[in-house]
């Protein structure tokens, strides 16, 4: 079965076309600017010329009628109608307490996931806004959702629990969620296949370090705690986020630079992270790691402050499942950047890690890159959350 899977964002969409029996990407693309001036969409079918079309798109429905029309292109197109696409999976950020899985979307769900909307103001619209477009144009097309909190529902209470009055989680629901539970769910289940040892066995750290980054803690294939939150601004020092800070800094800097918390909280999701911490040089860390090996003060500072933090979720969360058998780095800094594993790994010792340099410097597959005598083990599994959503699909729909 051909699966289209879809990940909408208020001004964008994200899509791939995966066949389930080869798991292989047949098309993929994207839609930007939707609703804005100079809106365009990248279209790439695997083997053939990527080709970007600047064309207008009203809305998502406009976007994905795009999609469908590239998709079944006579010239370039890779299915002959849209017949041949027996399903769509599309990436829902928020799911609250009401998903610990993947379901079949129907109009409860739909309820269901606005009623989640105060949780992730600024996905879940979208988010609806992209399930409905694909119901308008597919509508005899089985639709699922597959929500980034679900895989972390099993956490235990005194993991997802604030120390904040209880009325405010009986009111509000607010507690620890945590994001990326695709990613965390596809990289501990890799991890265990690759090693050849059962996903109910390891205990396994995973660093989904992207833009946005969080760590998980797997035991026995269940997460118990991940370091995103209420929101995903929690945790790790990010791209442009803070990750975790005195909640206090936040009135302090209202007062001292007149600003509203509105305007603070802009500085903390946009403004800060590496970006902000090392002096604006980049949020990148294709830009980090050169000014690193170049001693620059501000890549040094920020590198090693990034890599310190993951380092104490890493001590954290070994604590919380005493103890550790594997650590798995993913996403885009995880993937690409050996420097942030290797000074993570600094830290590490007390684990009995020793990190083979030469595996680390690789790139693009699944790899153990500590050494065979290590006691613990480290690995980079790229992430596909993709394909984690299309076998979803296919396992609910199939
Ligand atoms: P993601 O959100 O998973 O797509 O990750 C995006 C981030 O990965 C970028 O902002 C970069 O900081 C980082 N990245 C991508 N490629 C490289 C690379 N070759 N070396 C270091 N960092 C990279």
């Amino acid at each position: 079965m051909n699966v289209l899977v879809i990940n909408c964002g208020s001004s964008s969409l994200k899509f791939q076309l995966i066949n389930s029996e080869s798991e292989q990407c047949i098309a993929k693309g994207l839609c930007e600017r939707i609703g804005i001036d100079g809106s365009m969409i990248t279209y790439s079918p695997a083997g053939g010329e990527k080709e970007v079309t600047v064309t207008p798109m009203a809305d998502h429905t406009d976007a994905i009628r795009l999609v469908l029309e590239a998709l079944t292109n006579e010239k370039t197109g890779v299915v002959k109608s849209l017949d041949e696409i027996g399903a769509v999976g599309h990436r829902v950020v928020h799911g609250g307490e009401k998903f610990s899985g993947s379901v079949v979307i129907t109009d409860e769900v739909m309820a269901a996931v606005e009623e989640c909307n105060d949780l992730a103001p600024l996905h879940n619209p979208a988010n609806l806004i992209g399930i409905n477009a694909c119901k308008k144009l597919m509508p005899d097309t089985p639709m699922v959702g597959v929500f980034d909190t679900a895989f972390h529902q099993t956490m235990p209470e005194e993991a997802y629990m604030y120390g904040l009055p209880y009325e405010y989680y009986q009111k509000y629901k607010i507690r620890r969620y945590g994001f990326h539970g695709t990613s965390h769910s596809y990289v501990s289940k890799r991890a265990a296949e690759v090693l050849g040892v059962p996903y109910e066995s390891l205990k396994t750290i995973v660093c989904h370090l992207g833009n946005g980054a969080s760590v998980s803690a797997v035991k026995n294939g269940k997460c118990v705690d991940t370091s995103m939150g209420l929101t995903p601004l929690e945790g790790l020092i990010m791209g442009t986020r803070s990750g975790d800070i005195d909640p206090a800094i936040i009135e302090f800097i209202a007062h001292k630079e007149n600003k509203s918390i509105d305007d603070v909280m802009s500085i903390l999701n946009k403004k800060s992270g590496v970006l902000g911490l090392s002096d604006n040089l980049s949020s990148d860390f294709r830009d980090l790691e050169a000014g690193y090996n170049n001693g620059d003060e501000n890549a040094i500072r920020t590198m090693k402050t990034y890599c310190y933090h993951v380092a104490k979720y890493i001590g954290a969360y070994t604590a919380a499942m005493n103890g550790v058998d594997v650590i798995c780095f993913t996403a885009g800094i995880g993937e690409n950047a050996p420097l942030v594993r290797r000074l993570t790994c600094g830290y590490l010792g007390y684990l009995g890690i020793t990190l083979d340099e030469e595996a680390n410097g690789k790139r693009g597959e699944d790899l153990v890159i500590s050494t065979p005598d290590s006691a613990t083990k480290v690995m980079v599994i790229p992430t596909n959350e993709e394909l984690a959503i299309a076998r979803e699909t296919v396992r609910l729909v199939g």
